[in-house]
């Protein structure tokens, strides 16, 4: 059974009076697990968002947008807990894995776009790894592979690609300064 994926594009939005970035899942309903927190409740106007700042004794530019920890996460708080268990795994997958560790590597990144609860991420993944598939072959391989793959939702995102030259400065060794040891 494939994933349907979701849909952001407004066209195939249903009637209902909904978010302007609210996402809509597969069975045509507001998907949250594909949307991010702030997106889903209309923006308030910014006088009243000035003023509830105020109330709460805060500068409006130190608002948060995030939801109280105890909440289920949203799109980016999901897509920053699998990018840094997947980079990371990744940073210590063996050099020369044996035939067994590529298999379970192969898996596990196959089983992301059946199980990732975001579905059109999901399905953007799955199209992604038919083109380019996965390279478990070592750690510099597959850690590249999961950068390039990453860059590409940046992209997609509008945001900055990463320099993955750097993926183990970030992801095992910190910087050269020593500021993360
Ligand atoms: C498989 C997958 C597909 C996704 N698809 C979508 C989608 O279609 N739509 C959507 O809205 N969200 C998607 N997300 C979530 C999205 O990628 C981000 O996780 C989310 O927007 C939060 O972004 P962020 O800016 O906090 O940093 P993230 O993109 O989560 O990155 C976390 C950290 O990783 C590092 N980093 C950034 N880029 C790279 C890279 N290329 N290589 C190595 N390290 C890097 C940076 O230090 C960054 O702070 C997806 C997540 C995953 C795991």
């Amino acid at each position: 059974m494939g994933i349907t994926p979701a849909s952001s594009d407004s066209a195939s939005r249903p009637s209902q009076n909904l978010p302007p970035g609210m996402v809509i899942g597969p069975d045509g309903k507001p998907c949250k697990i594909c949307t991010a927190f702030r997106n889903w409740k209309p923006k308030a106007s910014t006088a009243s968002m000035a003023a509830l700042a105020t109330a709460a004794n805060l500068r409006s530019d130190q608002r948060s947008d995030s939801q109280p920890a105890y909440c289920p996460p949203d799109v980016e708080q999901l897509g920053r807990a699998t990018w840094t268990f997947l980079h990371t795994t990744a940073a210590y997958y063996p050099a020369r894995p044996t035939t067994q560790q590529r298999a379970n590597m192969l898996n596990l990144l196959h089983s992301l776009p059946v199980l990732y609860p975001c579905s059109h991420c999901a399905s953007h993944l799955g199209e992604t790894m038919r083109t380019n598939p996965p390279d478990v072959s070592g750690r510099v391989a597959l850690s590249r592979w999961l950068c390039e793959r990453h860059n590409e939702v940046n992209e997609r995102l509008g945001k900055d690609k990463f320099d993955c030259a750097k993926v183990d400065e970030r992801w095992k060794d910190g910087p050269p300064d020593g500021s993360c040891d």
